[in-house]
């Protein structure tokens, strides 16, 4: 991307609010556009962060031997009336209903109940199961509290899965591969996805575990033993039964070794049961000929939360402990390096031209006229590129200064070697 044409002008960015500052400085500098309350658009570089993520998780889910497919987001009241969970949608006031004169539709919260739907069309019969399904869509809800701008939207990417097995025994195993995947998909990430259990009750099946990054500006509170990598949310104690629950689902006898912190909820996945095939009446033929209830499993990770969470993450602080930019991770960093030329000598415009050719749609040529080359590499870390390239004066011909915009490392490297360095 050539910054001249990016229809950038010059970035200013003020005080930054103490919480979220990633996606202040996103906010201000055009890279996320807001609305309304919980409603964004995102420009280039966020856009590109967003679909790497999904590339991963997509990546994973694959490798999993999940299946790809796509579910309407506009959806028609009558499948959530046969769940029964329209009028609970509608009366906490989650469900944006779309109302027509051919009847009343809704932007989906979730897709339970459509993909059950999609699914009942092909899994007649024993002989179809096992099968794990999974989207990439927009999801739509009315929250009443939006706060951390992409943490919590009425309009946000989820990715859902939903697993289909004729008992038990096989719902535990599509249950943990997918967990498995949600494991990789953290390591692939380069973050702390840590397992938390989590109570079942709200979707009302039997194991449920949200997937989470330790973090200060998270919503939720979780227990946590760093040395047994035993984590729960606070909620789980709220249960009744929760030692019962511990120790049943999850072998856990010893909880008072557990810390209190802040954590965001990334992830979250059920053991659903046949709650939705039960109530919806659809099911498959079993080996005896009768009909019977899938045992279903749900799973979601929430994209642009993780994108959101990522930035966060990725912020750059002065000595001071000031917010001075971002460094975004390389595996989800649309451009790896932003060149950053003197534009009045030749020789450097040209040493650029190589260096962003060679990187083909991983650079950015920081090409604008009337900006001065302090303000261009402030930017470069407004826009979270890990490497910036700088063709200034001072270095020789061939030359130039390459700095990790992470650690602020620099180094004079020879132009040649640039390319082999950051693919290592
Ligand atoms: P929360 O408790 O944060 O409201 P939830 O438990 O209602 O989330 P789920 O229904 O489990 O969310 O959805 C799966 C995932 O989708 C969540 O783990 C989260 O990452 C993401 N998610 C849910 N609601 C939002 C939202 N309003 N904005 C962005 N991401 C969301
Ligand atoms: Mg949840």
């Amino acid at each position: 991307m050539k910054l001249s044409e990016a229809g950038l002008g010059t970035i200013r960015v003020n005080k930054l609010d103490d919480m979220y500052p990633a996606q202040d400085m996103l906010l201000q500098s055009g890279q996320l556009v807001q609305y309304g309350t919980g409603i964004f658009g995102y420009n280039n570089v966020t856009m590109l962060v967003k679909r790497n993520i999904e590339r991963i998780i997509e990546e994973c889910l694959n490798e999993a031997g999940c299946i790809e497919i796509q579910l309407p987001t506009l959806q028609p009241d009558t499948i959530w009336k046969k769940s029964g969970r329209w009028d609970t949608y509608v009366n906490d006031g989650t469900m944006l209903v779309v109302n027509s004169d051919r009847g009343d539709l809704c932007l989906a919260p979730t897709a339970e109940e459509a993909c059950i739907e999609f699914m009942a069309e092909k899994l007649k019969s024993y002989k179809h199961m096992p099968a794990t399904v999974y989207q990439i869509g927009e999801k739509y809800r009315n929250e009443i509290r939006t706060r951390g701008y992409l943490l919590r939207g009425r309009s946000f990417l989820m990715m859902d899965a939903y697993s289909f097995d004729t008992d038990l025994k096989g719902l535990e195993v599509s249950y943990s591969k997918v967990r498995n995947a949600y494991i990789n998909i953290g390591k692939r990430l380069g973050i702390d996805l840590l397992p938390v259990i989590a109570n079942n009750g709200a979707m009302g099946g039997k194991k449920s575990e949200e997937f989470m990054l330790v973090s200060a500006i998270g919503e939720d509170t979780i227990l946590y033993d760093e040395s047994r990598k035993i984590a729960l949310n606070t909620e789980v104690l709220e249960k009744e039964d929760y030692e019962e629950y511990l120790k049943e689902e999850y072998e856990i006898e010893d909880i008072s070794n557990l810390k209190t912190t802040k954590a965001i909820e990334v992830g979250h996945i059920f053991q659903l049961g046949t709650k939705y095939s039960d109530s919806m009446n659809i099911g498959f033929v079993d080996k005896d000929n009768t009909q019977k209830p899938y045992y279903m499993g749900c799973y979601g990770i929430g994209v642009s939360r993780l994108v959101a969470a990522i930035y966060e993450n990725s912020v750059i602080r002065d000595e001071k402990g000031t917010a001075a930019g971002i460094s975004l991770p390389e595996q989800i960093a649309p451009y790896i390096v932003q060149i950053i030329p003197k534009l009045d000598n030749k020789q450097k415009v040209k040493d650029a031209e190589k260096i962003y050719n060679e990187f083909e749609d991983k650079a950015i040529l920081d090409d604008r006229e009337n900006v001065s080359m302090g303000s261009k590499i402030k930017d470069c870390k407004i826009l979270g590129t890990p490497y910036m390239i700088i063709l200034g004066d001072k270095v020789e011909d061939g030359m130039a200064e390459l700095e990790n915009t992470k650690t602020g490392e620099k180094e004079i490297i020879k132009i040649s070697q640039i390319k082999e360095k950051l693919v290592k």
